[in-house]
């Protein structure tokens, strides 16, 4: 079953979403569902009541493709494996991606497909929303420019640019500026990207 559908995702833009809605072909690791809840438990995965909007998500990339926590899953805790949808293959001109599992991909999956594209030793992102720490450390670590919105082909560029200019290779984190309280932090490992914003969560937060 192939659901091919656009729609909007945190109010910025339309998306191209090829959707294949069948049982995950691949196993979640403990891990991903292990540091999902944490940054949950912190908050800094979750969800806006008032605006009835999930915040926030996860990935890790396998053989297949990257696995990452599906849309409007913020509320959820503790998550399930059926949360999570594989993100089989992308397109950043044509502003789409193909993901398969029980749930549906947002369009912020597009911004992890270029963190991994950018970057092969690269495994694991996390993206959080804080933001007394997106204010600390706007135009303190690499960040993307305050025009350019989430989940759009130009935060992909972004993103590309980021990893020519700066030395985010090394610093793990990146700040956007044009995305409301938006941080994402990567690593080798779910572990890495994860102690990463522990880290700056003890310092600043
Ligand atoms: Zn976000």
């Amino acid at each position: 079953m192939s659901n091919q559908d656009q729609f909007i995702d945190e109010g910025y833009i339309k998306y191209n979403i090829n959707w294949i809605n069948e049982v995950l072909p691949i196993a979640v690791p403990n891990q991903l569902m292990h540091w999902r809840d944490k940054m949950h438990e912190l908050k800094q995965i979750g969800h806006y009541a008032d605006i009835n909007i999930g915040y926030g998500n996860i990935s890790v990339k396998t053989t297949k493709g990257f696995l990452i926590s599906g849309t409007q899953t913020g509320d959820v805790y503790p998550i399930q494996p059926e949360h999570f949808t594989l993100v089989t293959d992308y397109d950043i001109e044509a502003n789409s991606v193909t993901c398969k599992g029980e749930i549906k991909a947002s369009s912020e999956s597009m911004t992890h497909a270029a963190v991994y594209e950018a970057d092969e030793a690269i495994n694991a992102i996390i993206h959080i929303h804080n933001q007394k720490l997106w204010e600390k450390l706007m135009d303190n670590v690499p960040t993307t420019k305050k025009e350019v919105p989430y989940g759009t082909p130009e935060m992909a560029n972004e993103i590309f640019r980021l990893f020519k200019e700066t030395a985010v290779q090394q610093e793990k984190i990146i700040v956007m500026a044009g995305h409301d309280e938006g941080i994402i932090s990567f690593g080798k490992d779910l572990e890495e990207a994860g102690e990463i914003l522990l880290n700056f969560l003890a310092k600043f937060n």
